[in-house]
C-alpha cells in the first residue's frame, strides 16, 4: 500500500470548517487505498499571536519561546483527528515529543535529526491515520523545539523521508509554485515542474511557498514533492507543481522565477582601515555571535587607505549585530569611523538554472531597475541567481518590472534541458 504524507498550512486549517475540508482531502487518499500521515500547521495568524505574547516580556528565553509558539500546532493536530473521527476514519494525533521528532538544541531554528516512525507504522497496520503537528520537535535535553517560521513544510518532508513515502503533498492557499508571488504579479505563471536546485534558491531567497530546508531535505532524500491547493478540487492528474531533478526540466528557460524578501537589513561600516585581514576581523565577531551575514560589498577609497563595507544580516538581528561591532571597535579589534544600518530594504532575486549557460541576465536586470529609477545598494550572485538590495518602497515595482522584462508570463519553448556544467556567464 502506498504511503502518502499530506501537509496543510495555516489557511488550510484556519477554522473548524476548513479542518473538516482537510479531513475530506485525507479521506480521498484513504479511499484510494493509501496509508496516510498528515502534518498540520497552526491556524493562520495563531503563531504570530503567540510570538506577540512572548515579545511582551522584557526577558528572553529561547526554550520557553518554543514551548509557547509550538502550541498552535497541538490544537490543529487534535482538531483534525476529531474531524477524521467524525467521518468514521480511525486517527490519532501525536505531539513532536511523543513521536520523537528529535532536533538539535538551537531553539527557534532547530534542525530535525531523527524521526522515530514505529508508532506511525504500527498505527498504519490498524488502519489509523497519524496526525502530526508541524514546526515542532524535542531536543536531547527533552525540551520542546521549533524549526523556524514556515517550518511545517520541513516537518512534512522529514516525515515523508523517514517513512519512505511514495509522495509528499504540500497543500496551501495557491495551487502551485509560480514564476513569482501571484499576490504581487497576477500574471505570474504556474510552473508544472521546478528543479530542486532552483526551488531551493527561490525558497531561500524569500519565496515562502516552501520552507527552504524542506526543499533541501526533499532533494537529499529524493522525496517526490508536490505543491497544491486545498481550496480547489482539481480534476488534473498533477494539479500542482512537482519538484524534479533540475536536468529533467524540459522547458528552454533562462530565468525561472523572481523572489523577494524583506527579512534583511543593511549595515555599513564607514572608513574602515584598509589592511589585510580586515574582512576577517569584521565578520569573525558576527559569526561568533551566530549572526548570518548574507550579501557583502566593499568600496575602497581612491587612495586605497580606507574602505566602506556594507553587508546584510537578518532584520531581527540588526541591533545585536551593531552592538557586536561597536563592542569590537571599543576592544580595538576592528577600526572604523562610523556605523549605520537600514531596515527599510528589500532583496530582489532573479533565479534560473539556465543562467549557467546564458549571458546577459544581469545586464537586463540592472537596465530594468535603472529604467524605473531604482537604485541598487548591494549585489550578490551565484551560478543560478542574481540578487540586488534596494529601497523597500520599490519592492513590488521591481518584481513586476522584472517579471515583464524576462517575459515570465509566457510559456517558454520546450526542448532539451538548458542546464549544463559550463561556467556561469552573467
Ligand atoms: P502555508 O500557510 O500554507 O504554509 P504560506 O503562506 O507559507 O502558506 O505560503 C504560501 C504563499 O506563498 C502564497 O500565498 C503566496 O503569496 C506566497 N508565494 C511567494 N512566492 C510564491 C511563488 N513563487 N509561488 C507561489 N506562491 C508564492
Ligand atoms: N505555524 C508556523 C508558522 O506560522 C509554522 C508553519 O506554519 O509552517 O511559522
Ligand atoms: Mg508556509
Amino acid at each position: 500500500m502506498p504511503i502518502i504524507v499530506q501537509k496543510f498550512g495555516g489557511t488550510s486549517v484556519a477554522n473548524v470548517e476548513r479542518i473538516r475540508n482537510v479531513a475530506k482531502l485525507v479521506q480521498k487518499e484513504i479511499k484510494k487505498g493509501n496509508k496516510v500521515a498528515v502534518v498540520v500547521s497552526a491556524m493562520s495568524g495563531e503563531t504570530n499571536k503567540l510570538v506577540g505574547f512572548v515579545n511582551e516580556f522584557k526577558v528572553r528565553n529561547d526554550a520557553e519561546y518554543d514551548t509557547v509558539v509550538a502550541s498552535g500546532e497541538q490544537v490543529t493536530s487534535g482538531l483534525l483527528a476529531i474531524a477524521l473521527h467524525e467521518l468514521g476514519i480511525p486517527a490519532r494525533s501525536y505531539q513532536g515529543w511523543q513521536l520523537h521528532i528529535r532536533t538539535d538544541s538551537v531553539h527557534g531554528k532547530a534542525r530535525i535529526e531523527e524521526i522515530v516512525t514505529k508508532d506511525i507504522v504500527a498505527g498504519f497496520k490498524k488502519g489509523e491515520v497519524a496526525v502530526i503537528p508541524g514546526f515542532q520537535g524535542v531536543t536531547s535535553e527533552n525540551r520542546v523545539s521549533t524549526l523556524g517560521r514556515g517550518g511545517s513544510d520541513t516537518s512534512a518532508v522529514a516525515v515523508a523521508a523517514a517513512l519512505k513515502a511514495d509522495r509528499c503533498d504540500i497543500y496551501t492557499d495557491v495551487d502551485g509554485v509560480y514564476t513569482t508571488d501571484p499576490r504581487i504579479v497576477p500574471e505570474a505563471r504556474k510552473l508544472k515542474k521546478v528543479g530542486y536546485e532552483e526551488m531551493l534558491e527561490m525558497a531561500s531567497l524569500g519565496a515562502k511557498v516552501l520552507h527552504s530546508r524542506s526543499v533541501e531535505l526533499a532533494a537529499k532524500y529524493q522525496v517526490p514533492l508536490q505543491v497544491l491547493s486545498s481550496f480547489e478540487d482539481s480534476k488534473e492528474d498533477i494539479p500542482g507543481t512537482i519538484l524534479v531533478k533540475d536536468e529533467d526540466i524540459m522547458e528552454r528557460r533562462v530565468v525561472t522565477g523572481i523572489a523577494y524578501s524583506q527579512n534583511e537589513a543593511r549595515i555599513t561600516l564607514i572608513d574602515v582601515e584598509n589592511v589585510p585581514g580586515i574582512a576577517a576581523k569584521i565578520f569573525a565577531p558576527l559569526a561568533d555571535a551566530e549572526i548570518n551575514v548574507d550579501m557583502i560589498v566593499q568600496n575602497i577609497s581612491e587612495d586605497g587607505k580606507k574602505t566602506d563595507v556594507s553587508f546584510t544580516v537578518p532584520k531581527g538581528e540588526t541591533e545585536k549585530a551593531v552592538k557586536v561591532l561597536e563592542g569590537a571597535k571599543k576592544a580595538k579589534k576592528v577600526g572604523y569611523a562610523r556605523i549605520n544600518s537600514d531596515t527599510k530594504v528589500a532583496k530582489i532575486s532573479v533565479v534560473g538554472i539556465g543562467m549557467i549557460s546564458h549571458s546577459g541576465v544581469a545586464a537586463k536586470m540592472f537596465a530594468t531597475l535603472a529604467s524605473k529609477g531604482i537604485n541598487i545598494l548591494v549585489i550578490a550572485t551565484s551560478e543560478i541567481k542574481i540578487s540586488v538590495l534596494i529601497d523597500s518602497q520599490y519592492m513590488e515595482l521591481a518584481v513586476r518590472a522584472l517579471h515583464e522584462t524576462y517575459e515570465l508570463h509566457k510559456k517558454p519553448a520546450g526542448g532539451k534541458a538548458v542546464a549544463t556544467k559550463k561556467k556561469a556567464k552573467k
